[in-house]
């Protein structure tokens, strides 16, 4: 599971035809440090600290664009939609407690052998598997208990 360099995004970015300004690169940072899958919210609120006045409204086209262009993906968890920065294709951990949501190696659960087709027929191209329980923190805070 590769996460992309600053050198990898402006190289997508540009092959997209995608200006990343100040603003928009500050998004796409602020992705890649937070490691829990930030919200269109989390998002707003922390690109407001660098950039007071940012509006919702730009926040949001700006993840939308960034999106269409493939620089990230949107993942939805309790109806929440949040963005993901990591392109390789992974699966993801939700911890019950917290509700973060963290990355976990595909090769963890790897694709059944020759399952290309379902038994309904359905051509698979991908799959991605939510795990679900406690997290490191919150799992260890309850057997202390
Ligand atoms: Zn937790
Ligand atoms: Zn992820």
């Amino acid at each position: 599971m590769r996460r992309l360099t600053q050198q990898d995004l402006d190289q997508l970015a540009r092959s997209r035809g995608l200006n990343l300004t100040p603003q928009r690169r500050a998004i796409v940072d602020f992705l890649h440090s937070a490691s829990n899958h930030p919200s269109a919210e989390e998002v707003f609120a922390e690109v407001n600290r660098r950039f007071p006045m940012t509006s919702r409204a730009t926040v949001y086209n700006t993840l939308n664009l960034l999106k269409a262009a493939g620089l990230l993906h949107e993942v939805f968890e309790d109806g929440v939609s949040r963005f993901d920065p990591v392109l390789d294709p992974h699966h993801h951990f939700v911890c019950r407690a917290c509700g973060k949501v963290e990355d976990v190696d595909r090769e963890i659960m790897p694709a059944p052998a020759g399952r290309k087709l379902l038994p309904g027929k359905q051509r698979v191209e991908t799959y991605e598997v939510t795990f679900r329980g406690l997290c490191a923190a919150c799992g260890g805070r309850a057997e202390q208990q």
